[in-house]
């Protein structure tokens, strides 16, 4: 079969959640036996979200091969296990940078370059490269966005002209939002109407519509949708607020919009054994899970989508374990010593959470602290896992004035132990980093190799069978003690003092062995208490969650008994 390109673009409102529909389309082709990829083009300028303020943007996911992503990209790899790389995210900044560097070799021949056709052909060849590379059956791109965006527009340009290239090839989906006015007791799809002119206006036709709601449409709503807007009725289905993200998917397929997809495209309509039974034994264990177990998240964003990836993982590990996971944001800036204990006592187990810069890290190294004195299960992630070695430091090694160098970058003098006032960086940066001075794209990105210490709980962790599904191991499938992960950090353990730790308790479990830096600490005699420099939580998805997550919330769940 000839690839076969689905467009997802938004209307109305930002917000609808085009992430999770897109998500939710590739999981349902897959599911029919599709090979699947799904990318994201954002009309920023930024070259990617790694630069920017996760209160702007929430969460930067990383991909496999290093680039940082959208958090939507976490959701494709949630839903579909997709292993997803630098051609499944592209910004408006990458597709000029490509196109200014293309002039400045002289590929254009002296031709005047402009957005049309220049821009919009970069974008085409980006949606176009994903199959090229790959047979992909179906290449689903999402165009971040909501129409009528003046950045948005030649993207739609592009997908305008592919869709009339392509013919049957292609198909465009539009998410819309039907609002309910209670004042007048009515659903409004006067915006969808208006959105779909737009849409129009830019010479694009939608082939299929999703009404997002909050409340059941009745058929009459989507039947007038359909007649207003040129669609088929068939064509029409809603996305009413579910419980849980992940019910989408089967909302979707028993509307049937797997097979108006198809349909449209003139695909078979062919079924896989299998098909969506893990997803279905999922929900099934997801509404099962009543019990709760009460998880501290130890970061310094109070805003949801700033730990997405985390609090993802947590939730689907808790329900493989039969249990509810009740997160429990707890601002680091707030945290002090004389109110650590109210704020920590009452959780099964405390995660904390990655970042960058100064603010807030004291209040996690005091939570750490107490994790570790108190004995509650507590996982480090990235600047978590550099703030518990820094703790360990302090508090048992004796270097009172311990810390990493992003804290304090200049160089001091020696070391000395006791009441000394000279600065100890137990996190540093390599060598061959001191040079780096530009930001965007410089760190220790993408995954990375990770020897297991035999007979460390991390160890244990990996090695053990979790869910039904067989799991791969990190990011390789059963790759014994070698794990991959991903990785998003500028500083490294401080080598020269791995003999000190090691001696007094804290153990180097996991090392890369290229370049011989410790990726994972652990306190053995602690009930869990596991720092990792990698994120493990970009490689959790639904059907195989990761097993340190598994493990670390089992131990949440023995600790609360
Ligand atoms: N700021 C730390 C570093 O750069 C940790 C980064 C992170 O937590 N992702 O090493």
């Amino acid at each position: 079969m000839e690839t076969k390109y689905i467009f997802v673009t938004g209307g109305v409102v930002s917000s609808l959640g085009k992430g999770i529909i897109s998500a939710s389309i590739g999981k349902l082709l897959q599911a029919r036996g599709y090979k699947v990829t799904i990318q994201k083009f954002d009309p920023y300028i930024n070259i990617d979200p790694g630069t920017l303020n996760p209160y702007e943007h929430g969460e930067c996911y990383v991909t496999v091969d290093g680039m940082e992503t959208d958090l939507d990209l976490g959701h494709y790899e949630r839903f579909t296990d997709i292993k997803t790389t630098r051609n499944n995210s592209v910004t408006t900044g990458r597709i000029y940078q490509a196109v200014i560097e293309k002039e400045r070799r002289g590929d254009y021949l002296g031709k005047t370059i402009q957005v049309v056709p220049h821009i919009t052909d970069e974008i085409k060849r980006c949606i176009k490269e994903n199959a090229s590379h790959d047979h992909f059956d179906f290449v689903i791109s999402e165009i971040g966005g909501t129409i009528g965006d003046i950045e948005s527009a030649p993207f739609m340009e592009a997908i305008r002209q592919l869709r009339w290239e392509m013919g049957r090839n292609a198909v465009n989906i539009h998410l819309t939002y039907v609002p309910y006015l209670r004042a007048a007791g009515e659903f409004k799809t006067k915006p969808t109407q208006h959105s779909v002119k737009e849409l129009q206006s830019m010479g694009i036709q939608p082939d299929i519509l999703i009404l997002r709601t909050e409340h059941h449409l009745e058929d009459a709503i989507l039947h007038k949708v359909a007649s207003f807007c040129n669609v088929e009725p068939e064509c029409v289905v809603q996305s009413e607020d579910m419980a849980s993200i992940y019910e989408v998917p089967v909302n979707m397929q028993h509307q049937g919009l797997d097979i108006a997809i198809l349909r449209k495209l003139g695909a078979p309509l062919q079924l896989e054994s299998g098909g969506l039974v893990s997803w279905y034994h999922f929900l099934h264990l997801q509404q099962e899970a009543k019990e709760e177990v009460h998880i501290g998240l130890v970061g310094k964003y109070d805003l949801q989508d700033a730990y997405k990836s985390i609090r993802e993982s947590l939730s689907l590990a808790a329900i493989y374990c039969g249990r509810k996971a009740k997160i429990h944001f707890i601002n680091s800036e707030e945290i002090t010593a004389q109110n650590v204990a109210e704020k920590l006592d009452k959780m099964a187990g405390i995660v904390i959470c990655p970042g960058f810069g100064q603010r807030g890290i004291e209040g996690k190294i005091i939570a750490v602290e107490y994790g570790r004195t108190h004995d509650i299960p507590t996982f480090g992630i990235c600047l978590g896992m550099q703030m518990m070695v820094i703790e360990f430091a302090r508090n048992v090694l004796g270097y009172k004035d311990a810390n990493s160098a992003e804290m304090r970058p200049t160089p001091q003098p020696l070391p000395e132990k006791e009441g000394s006032n000279h600065w100890v960086n137990v996190i540093d940066l390599m060598e061959e980093q001191k040079s780096i001075t530009q930001m965007g794209g410089t760190m220790r990105l993408g995954a990375y190799d990770c020897q297991l210490v035999e007979g460390s709980k991390v160890y244990e962790a990996y090695m053990q069978p979790t869910v039904s599904t067989p799991l791969p191991i990190g990011e390789g499938q059963g790759g014994g003690s070698v794990i991959k992960e991903r990785h998003r950090h500028r500083y490294e353990f401080n080598n020269k003092y791995r003999e000190e730790y090691e001696a007094a308790g804290m153990k180097c479990v996991g090392i890369n062995p290229a370049a011989d830096l410790v990726e994972i600490v652990e306190i053995p005699e602690k009930k869990w208490y596991i720092g990792t420099q990698f994120h493990p939580e970009y490689s959790s998805t639904v059907l195989h969650p990761h097993p340190l997550f598994m493990s670390f919330v089992r131990a949440c769940i023995d600790n609360s008994k």
